[in-house]
C-alpha cells in the first residue's frame, strides 16, 4: 500500500534513501513520485471484453417458491458484483436457509454463485453450485476487481427498501473482503487517485482516507484529484481460490446447462440460489437486465507500480497479471468480444495520461 506524505515528510524520506526522483517505490511513496505507467501498444499482452448485468432498479436479491422449492434470486449486479459479491450472498443466504435443512443447489459459478456457496457451507449446509460455464470462462473473470460500488443502478429507479439492501451489502463485503487480504487471494490494498473531488461516503469506513490533492501533491496531468484506499481483487487468482474452497469443504461443482425454470424444479435440491448473472434474463425473463459491455487491454506487468487511478482517460488497475486498463461503459451491447478501434483508443487514452506525468522535483 502507498500513502501520500506530506512534501517535507517526502524530501527527508528520499534523501535518507539516497534513491533519485521518480525511481523510489517503497510502501510510503508519495503521490507526487508515483512509478508511470509505460502504456503503449506494443505492451498489450491480451485484450478481453465482458458483458456487466445490468439493472437500472438495482439487483435482485429475494425469496419466492418455485413449485415446491425455495428459489432465492442473487443477481444482477452491474458494474459491482465484485465489490457486492459478499454482501448480497449473506443477504441472500440468510433468507434461504431460514428453516431449511438438507441439501442446497447454487445456480451461477462467477464471484455471486461461489460467494453464495461458501456462505451455505459456513451455515453447515452441503451445496452443489451447477453452472454453464465455470472460471475462467464467467464475467467475473474479466471484471478488473476494485472494490467500488459503482454502475449498478439509476438514482431515481430503486427503492427505499433497496438501499437499504446495497447498504447491508456493501458493508459485509467491505468487511470480509479486508480478511481475505493475501496472496492465496490476490486481494490487496492500494492507494487510488481519482479524477474531480471527493464523493460523498458510502459508509462511515468507506471510501477510507478519502481527500483532495492540490496540484503540486501529484504527478497527474488532470485538473481536479482525489485520493482514497481501496482493495483490489486479481479475479482470476480469486475465482481459482474460491473454488478450491468449495471443493476442500466437501462441495460439488458440476457443469450443466439451464434452459427453463422447470428444469430447475427437476432438480433434487429444495433450496436452490439463482446466482446466473446476465443468464437470469433468458432463465427468468427478467427483461430489466442488459448489458453494458467494458473492453479491457492487459498490458506487461509492471510490479513497481503500486497506486490506482480511476478518470476521464478511463481506469488503471496494476495486477500481478498484467496492468488492466478499461474504461468502456457500451449499453445493450450483446457481442463480448474486444473491438480493435475501442481497444486502441483506451491504449491512447493512457498512454497521453501517463506521458503527461510530471513528478514535482
Ligand atoms: C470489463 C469489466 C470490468 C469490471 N470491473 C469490475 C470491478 O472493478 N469491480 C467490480 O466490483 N465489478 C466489476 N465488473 C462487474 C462484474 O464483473 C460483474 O458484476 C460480476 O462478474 C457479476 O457476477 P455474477 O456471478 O453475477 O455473473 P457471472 O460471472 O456472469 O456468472 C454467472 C454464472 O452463471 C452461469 N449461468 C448463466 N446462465 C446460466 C444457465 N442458464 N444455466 C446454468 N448456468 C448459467 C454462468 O455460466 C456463470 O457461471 C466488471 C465487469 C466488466 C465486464
Amino acid at each position: 500500500m502507498i500513502h501520500a506524505l506530506p512534501r517535507r515528510h517526502f524530501v527527508a524520506a528520499s534523501a535518507a534513501l539516497a534513491l533519485p526522483g521518480c525511481a523510489t517505490t517503497t510502501a510510503r511513496t508519495p503521490a507526487s513520485c508515483l512509478m508511470p505507467v509505460k502504456a503503449a501498444p506494443d505492451r498489450v499482452i491480451r485484450t478481453m471484453a465482458g458483458l456487466r448485468p445490468y439493472r437500472a432498479s438495482g439487483f435482485v436479491v429475494r425469496a419466492e417458491a418455485l413449485g415446491t422449492k425455495r428459489l432465492v434470486h442473487n443477481y444482477g449486479h452491474g458494474g459491482s458484483g465484485i465489490t457486492l459479491s459478499w454482501g448480497t450472498s449473506k443477504l441472500a443466504a440468510d433468507m434461504g436457509l431460514a428453516g431449511h435443512s438438507g441439501p442446497v443447489a447454487v445456480i451461477g459459478a462467477g464471484v455471486v454463485g461461489l460467494s453464495t456457496a461458501r456462505l451455505v457451507q459456513e451455515a453447515g449446509f452441503p451445496v452443489t453450485v451447477y453452472a454453464k460455464a465455470l472460471p475462467p470462462d464467467t464475467t467475473s473473470n474479466i471484471a478488473g476487481g476494485q472494490f467500488h460500488p459503482f454502475g449498478l443502478f439509476k438514482p431515481d429507479a430503486v427503492t427505499p427498501e433497496w438501499r437499504r439492501q446495497f447498504t447491508a451489502a456493501l458493508d459485509y463485503s467491505w468487511r470480509r473482503f479486508q480478511i481475505m487480504v493475501g496472496d492465496d487471494y490476490g486481494v490487496r490494498w492500494l492507494t487510488t487517485y481519482s479524477e474531480g473531488t471527493p464523493e460523498e461516503p458510502k459508509l462511515p469506513t468507506f471510501p477510507p482516507a478519502a481527500h483532495a490533492l492540490r496540484p503540486g501533491e501529484h504527478p497527474f496531468p488532470v485538473e481536479n484529484l482525489w485520493q482514497y484506499d481501496t482493495l483490489y481483487v486479481e479475479t482470476g487468482r480469486y475465482l481459482r481460490q474460491m473454488m478450491r474452497d468449495i471443493e476442500s469443504a466437501g462441495g460439488r461443482i458440476a457443469v450443466k446447462s439451464f434452459a427453463a425454470p422447470a428444469e430447475i424444479a427437476a432438480l433434487p435440491e429444495t433450496l436452490v440460489f439463482n446466482c446466473t448473472g446476465l443468464g437470469a434474463r433468458d432463465l427468468f425473463g427478467d427483461q430489466e437486465l442488459m448489458p453494458i459491455r467494458g473492453q479491457l487491454a492487459i498490458l506487461i506487468p509492471q510490479p513497481e507500480v503500486r497506486y490506482a487511478f480511476t478518470g476521464d482517460a478511463g481506469y488503471m488497475f496494476p495486477r500481478a497479471d498484467g496492468i488492466v486498463i478499461g474504461g468502456s461503459y457500451e449499453r445493450n451491447e450483446w457481442v463480448a468480444e474486444p473491438q480493435p478501434e475501442r481497444i486502441a483508443r483506451i491504449v491512447a487514452a493512457h498512454q497521453r495520461l501517463f506521458a503527461g506525468f510530471r513528478c514535482p522535483a
